[in-house]
């Protein structure tokens, strides 16, 4: 390693999970969830691996998420779901990037936006069936469909998709699961009834993908899955793998006697003289400073847990009686092959989701792609 820490990406694991998802979809397509720098394994690398693996859509948060890939060449159908007023909708427009409408404000902003790229947005309705976030529900929602679909009558759009968002999916068998279904089914019932042919209808996040065959529709937008993390840790690994392995090389190591206070605080003392190696990523890595003390990591081939606080851009470990070389590789976490702990052990460990271990490791850390079957 030439670097304090880097994030290995194995991009066949991206593709491998894609695949299964895909098997798994019976039919229908899946549209790769790749915002947030694509769970931080990478937006444009993770989107070639989720192609290469089967997914024929992708699917951002943001705008210039969506800008981005196709600034690398990227022209698969792509959907960007959060907008706020002002935002470059001629450019998306241009782009070819379907834009999610979850209120009349949007759709007007979009047909002035369409006029100006002299071309029709494609849009996807979003109806609030129950998760109280994003999209339209009761009357706003009939005043929706409607304004959409005068807009498509109008040249301005095209009503491409429906689509909503579980709020309980990863927790099969609750009961607003059954009720947002429901709720879907009606909602998108009103807008063909009123006239709406959609391309594609879609509501299934990856808990739902693996659990729920009657979400499926035309289309599946896992995102926590593609990156081989678990979406329901209580069903197990449905054969996912993690695609990402978190490494640090050692950067010191040394002897230091009994009682010695470690990292700020001091809030972890040496019991024995023992043998301390600083682990050079900390909070400003993504590392959370909740860890301090707590969560585990592998190194010399042993689970070690981090002595003291968590700091900003290292930790310490205390490796008893065994010792380290500087540049030794520490394993954060991983898929777990070699006794590492998961991200889904961290998170647990955390009182978090696995999501937000991967998501939040930062922009300071080399994601590298170990060169993989494909
Ligand atoms: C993030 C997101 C997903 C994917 O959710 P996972 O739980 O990671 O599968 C699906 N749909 C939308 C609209 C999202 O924002």
């Amino acid at each position: 390693m030439r670097v304090p820490a880097e994030a290995r990406v194995d991009l066949d694991a991206i593709g491998d999970n894609i695949g299964l998802l895909r098997d798994r979809a019976g039919g229908a397509e899946v549209m790769a969830m790749v915002k947030a720098e694509a769970y931080g394994h990478g937006l444009v690398e993770a989107a070639g691996a989720a192609l290469a693996g089967g997914a024929s859509w992708l699917g951002v948060a943001k705008l210039a998420e969506a800008l981005r890939l196709r600034a690398a060449g990227i022209t698969v159908r792509t959907l960007a779901c959060i907008g706020v007023p002002g935002e470059p909708y001629a450019d998306a427009i241009a782009r070819d990037v379907d834009l999610t409408v979850g209120a009349t404000w949007l759709l007007d902003e979009i047909v002035r936006a369409a006029e100006q790229a002299g071309r029709p947005a494609r849009i996807h309705l979003k109806a609030d069936t129950g998760m109280s976030r994003g999209g339209a529900r009761g009357r706003d929602w009939e005043a929706l469909v409607d304004a959409a679909l005068k807009a498509e009558a109008e040249g301005h759009v095209r009503v491409a998709g429906v689509m909503s968002h579980f709020a309980c999916a990863d927790e099969p068998g609750h009961p607003s699961i059954a009720a947002q279904l429901d709720a879907f089914t009606g909602m998108l019932g009103y807008a063909e009834k009123t006239g709406a042919r959609f391309e594609v209808r879609h509501i299934a996040n990856s808990a739902a993908a693996l659990t729920l065959p009657e979400a499926r529709f035309d289309l599946v937008r896992p995102g926590i899955a593609a990156y081989g993390l678990t979406p329901v840790p209580a069903a197990g690994t449905f054969g996912l793998r993690p695609a990402m392995t978190l490494v640090a090389a050692a950067a010191l190591v040394k002897r230091v006697p009994a009682g010695s206070g470690v990292s700020y605080g001091h809030t972890y003392h040496t019991e024995r003289d023992t043998t301390l190696a600083v682990v050079p990523a900390g909070y400003g890595d993504g590392i959370p400073r909740h860890g301090s003390n707590l969560l585990q990591v592998l190194a010399g081939g042993r689970r070690r847990t981090i002595a003291g606080r968590v700091c900003m851009d290292q930790f310490v470990i205390d490796l008893g009686g065994d010792t380290l070389a500087a540049g030794d590789e520490v394993v954060l976490f991983g898929p777990g092959d070699r006794g590492e702990p998961t991200a889904q052990e961290w998170a647990e460990a955390l009182g978090t989701i696995s999501y937000e271990i991967v998501t939040r490791i930062g922009s300071r850390v080399p994601r590298t792609y170990p060169a993989g079957r494909r």
